[in-house]
């Protein structure tokens, strides 16, 4: 443990700086850096495999990392594990939901487990039942609940030690796409309405895409790119600029100022490649006015995420990364 000089003080998210988790000889996490402000989504993202349960078991005090340092709600993981557990609620694949019991007494179990008064366990079972929709199944055994309503129990759960941030472990793997959305404006919710913190794994690339603020590719047991879902797209080649012209005339003119644009006469557009930053899109309309052409429109097509992973780890994410839309 040696790298706490190179900690951010007191960060009340959670930092994390060199991780290193190996077991025998198979490394799983191979000195991993991650920074999530507080009150923001972050997003691990990561193939099966990739090691995002076993930061996530670290981050959360489940197991230990061989090396490196994290602190998590202000505290250090490994020094002060109470603590942050205090702080702390984690949702998963594998859910704690107790099939047998109700909706209610599965809340009502996690009250009497973290010693909350009786009157105040049942005030906030009845709240969470109320902001989760499921007051009418409140007394119906979780076994016979939907993949989904499974998933916001669990949640709901997790909401009644009140954690200022929530690690949730791939929460929409196997659930159908009306369920994912309501998850996902849930936790949007947590964190607009709560302020809470939310530490994301998924395989999804659109779920990253859009909940997270910021974004973090885990492969081969290292980080292998972080930033918005918009800064990860820019590094990517495909992306580019296209102009549209009013005539042939101007667009004879624009594609000699530009070199050798792709063009397409029928449309009347120029497609020049770009990363889509304010510096290239200004050295192009620059180019234009030297020249005294006007384009009618201008667009900035960037890459999707799906084109970011393959460029960054040479491979795409295998079976199911993109959440496909059942035909209505
Ligand atoms: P992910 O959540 O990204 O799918 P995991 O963190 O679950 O990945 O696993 C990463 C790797 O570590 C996998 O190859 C897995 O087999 C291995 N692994 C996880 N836990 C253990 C363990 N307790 N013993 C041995 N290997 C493990």
């Amino acid at each position: 443990m040696t790298a706490t000089s190179t900690m951010t003080a007191q960060t009340k998210g959670i930092s994390a700086v060199g991780l290193r988790k190996a077991y025998g000889e198979k490394v799983v996490l191979d000195g991993v850096d991650l920074e999530v402000p507080e009150a923001t989504i972050f997003s691990l993202l990561g193939p099966n495999g990739a090691g995002k349960t076993t930061t996530v078991q670290i981050l959360s005090t489940l197991i230990a990392a061989d090396g490196g340092q994290a602190q998590v709600a202000g505290h250090v993981v490994d020094r002060n594990p109470d603590a942050v557990r205090a702080e702390i609620g984690v949702t998963g694949q594998f859910a704690a939901v107790d099939g047998l019991l109700t909706a209610e007494e599965n809340m009502l179990l996690i009250s009497d487990l973290l010693h909350l008064p009786r009157q105040e366990g049942r005030r906030r079972t009845a709240e969470l039942l109320e902001r989760f929709e499921l007051t009418k199944a409140a007394n119906k055994p979780a076994s016979t609940f939907s993949g989904g309503m499974r998933r916001k129990l669990d949640l709901a759960m997790t909401l009644v030690g009140k954690p200022s941030i929530i690690f949730l472990d791939e929460p929409t793997t196997g659930l159908d796409p009306r369920s994912r959305r309501n998850l996902w404006q849930i936790t949007r919710d947590l964190v607009t309405d709560d302020g809470t913190t939310i530490f994301l794994t998924t395989q999804y690339l659109e779920e990253a895409d859009v909940l997270a603020d910021r974004i973090a590719v885990l492969d081969g047991g290292k980080i292998v790119a972080e930033g918005t879902a918009d800064e990860l797209k820019r590094r990517v080649p495909g992306g580019h600029i296209r102009l549209q012209f009013t005539d042939a005339h101007r667009l004879d003119a624009a594609a000699r100022a530009l070199g050798q644009p792709m063009r397409d006469d029928e449309a009347l557009t120029l497609q020049i490649p770009s990363d889509g930053s304010i510096p290239a899109l200004r050295a192009v309309l620059d180019r234009l006015e030297d020249a005294a052409v006007e384009a009618e429109a201008l667009t900035v097509h960037t890459p999707d995420l799906d084109d970011v992973f393959l460029a960054l780890t040479g491979s795409s994410i295998p079976g199911q990364a993109r959440v496909t839309e059942p035909a209505r």
